[in-house]
């Protein structure tokens, strides 16, 4: 008899007990995972983050991939999936976010900057929490790319 017979001889319900726990788990986790806002985490303050700017309806916080010297995500605390999906409640809000993006480059020394919204998978939105890429530090190009 083969070693892992003699192991599921011994015991043949608990292996495959703890295998078919272990895929529930992971199954389980990857459904939390994909329901759960990676950027209302954030903005919980569940997963960790740079945060250079809060206030009671704004988080400004470093990107984690940087496309240029300073690369910062500005995004409301309202879960709002894309600007595309803003409405008229959001107008005061939305006038927060650029303001703030204005302030932090101020703050941060950037006379030149980039406020970028990339709205829809096909215009390279990632993350479907609606947050502005304020960049600056380099030369940008136009038309972007
Ligand atoms: P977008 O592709 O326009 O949706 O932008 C999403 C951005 O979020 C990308 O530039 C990512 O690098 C950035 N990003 C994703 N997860 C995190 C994180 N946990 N902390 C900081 N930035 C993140």
């Amino acid at each position: 008899m083969r070693v892992e017979n003699v192991a599921k001889a011994k015991c043949p319900l608990s292996v495959d007990i703890i295998q078919q726990a272990f895929t529930f788990i992971y199954i389980f986790y990857i459904i939390i995972q994909m329901k759960e806002c990676i950027f209302c985490g954030i903005a919980a303050g569940k997963i960790q983050s740079q945060i250079i700017y809060q206030d009671d309806d704004i988080v400004a916080f470093k990107d984690l991939n940087p496309q240029a010297p300073a690369h910062i995500l500005i995004i409301p605390i309202k879960h709002i999936e894309s600007l595309a999906s803003s409405s008229e409640e959001d107008c005061v809000l939305l006038g927060k976010l650029q303001l703030a993006a204005a302030k932090i480059a101020k703050e941060l020394g950037l006379k030149d900057f980039r406020l970028v919204a990339n709205n829809g998978k096909g215009a390279g939105q990632s993350v479907f929490h609606l947050h502005y890429h304020l960049m600056g530090g380099r030369r940008f190009m136009w038309p972007a790319g």
